[in-house]
């Protein structure tokens, strides 16, 4: 039940304006504003219950009916005319008080809120925004030299003064943290998905569609900076080939020939598992990098690799066949760069291949 009347309040003060081009957070954010404002007024009423004379009493009445005609016509008229008639009201308010209880009040601080409502707005241009917001700061600082120093119309005495202070400051708060609140929501929205976004990019920008495993992009990016001497005292490089590739393709076809790929892509995974970087360098061409591993220790790791990846069946349908791949192995020197590592790695290779595949090289 007491959900049920908080959800229809609620619905009610987000109740959009009905314009198509009008933002439904900032008509909202004005009706709690105006909302605020009334229940404020009503709370100075009472702190005020002991100085309570004509003038004063005609400044609340007259402030709380027009902030009520505001809510009231918040569900009537464009937002930006309420925005308007909120801001003239909250001006009056601001100045009516600071002249009659002075400035020690801290009600001239409402000018913020205002500020802050400006930019947030969305309506207008930069221009005419800043223009405003010099008009505020202008007005604030009149009313410090016509009102700091001056008496002001009715000598509140200090624990009435003191309340009220505390009054303004919380509903000044208040007010300010609604606006935040409710704008700031969007862009941490925003600036999340962003992030989210950036990641998705970056992986993306980073794999290879077909295996899942990196790229060459991110491999070169990779080994860049592994192979610098400041951060690697031991590390080896494997290139490897599968062996007469463009045969499978042409006998089982070119989709057959892309589940080998994803086989072995997915047995380098599984049976790699952190031991090594692996990353589709080309075509059939995988790279392994052993940070940390000096090639024997590759070396033995790989004979391990090739064993799993000549134990795969390939299973078209009417034939079950098998595939082997040749390994190329060379050690990092710390005088070496990326470029002639490779170049040492896809020599053995060739070797490999001369000297009759399915074989390590190192
Ligand atoms: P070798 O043992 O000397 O390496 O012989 P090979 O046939 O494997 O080598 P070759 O370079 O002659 O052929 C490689 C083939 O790999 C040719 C190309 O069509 C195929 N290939 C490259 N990328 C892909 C791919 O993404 N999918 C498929 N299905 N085939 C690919
Ligand atoms: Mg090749
Ligand atoms: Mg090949």
């Amino acid at each position: 039940m007491k959900f049920s009347l908080f959800h229809k309040l609620t619905n009610y003060i987000c109740k959009d304006t009905g314009e198509k081009n009008e933002s439904p957070k900032l008509i909202m954010v004005i009706r709690i504003l105006i909302l605020s404002m009334l229940f404020y007024i009503a709370i100075n009423s009472i702190i005020y219950i002991s100085i309570l004379n004509n003038s004063v009493i005609a400044i609340l009445l007259a402030s709380f009916f027009i902030f009520l005609t505001f809510f009231i016509l918040s569900y009537k008229q464009k937002t930006s005319s309420v925005l308007f008639m909120l801001n003239v009201g909250m001006i009056m308010w601001i100045y009516m008080n600071v002249t009659y209880f002075g400035w020690n009040t801290g009600v001239q601080h409402f000018i913020i809120v205002l500020l802050i409502l400006d930019f947030f707005s969305g309506y207008s241009q930069y221009g005419l925004k800043i223009t405003y917001a010099l008009a505020l700061c202008a007005f604030f600082i009149y009313l410090y030299f016509q009102h700091h120093n001056a008496l002001s119309c009715i000598i509140l005495d200090p624990p009435t003064n003191h309340l009220l202070h505390v009054t303004n400051t919380v509903v000044i708060f208040w007010c300010v943290s609604v606006i935040a609140y409710v704008f700031s929501k969007d862009s941490q929205n925003l600036e999340s998905k962003l992030v989210e976004y950036n990641n998705q990019l970056m992986s993306q920008a980073n794999t290879d569609s077909l295996t899942g495993l990196y790229n060459r992009r991110k491999a070169t990016e990779y080994m860049n900076e592994m192979l610098k001497p400041s951060n690697t005292f031991c590390a080896s490089i494997c290139i490897c080939d599968i062996d007469f590739f463009k045969k499978v393709n042409d006998k089982y076809g070119h989709d057959i020939g892309d589940v080998v790929l994803q086989k072995i892509s997915q047995t380098m995974k599984t049976t790699m598992d952190g031991k090594c970087f692996i990353a589709r360098w080309g075509g059939e061409e995988f790279l392994l990098v052993f940070p940390e591993s000096n090639g024997d220790e590759a070396h033995f790791l790989l004979e391990g690799l090739r064993t799993k990846i000549k134990a795969i069946e390939i299973n078209t349908g009417s034939e079950i066949f098998g595939v082997t791949m040749t390994f190329g192995l060379a050690e990092y020197d710390f005088n070496m760069d990326t470029e002639s590592i490779i170049k040492e790695a896809d020599e053995k290779l060739y070797i490999g291949k001369e000297h009759g595949r399915d074989r390590i090289v190192y």
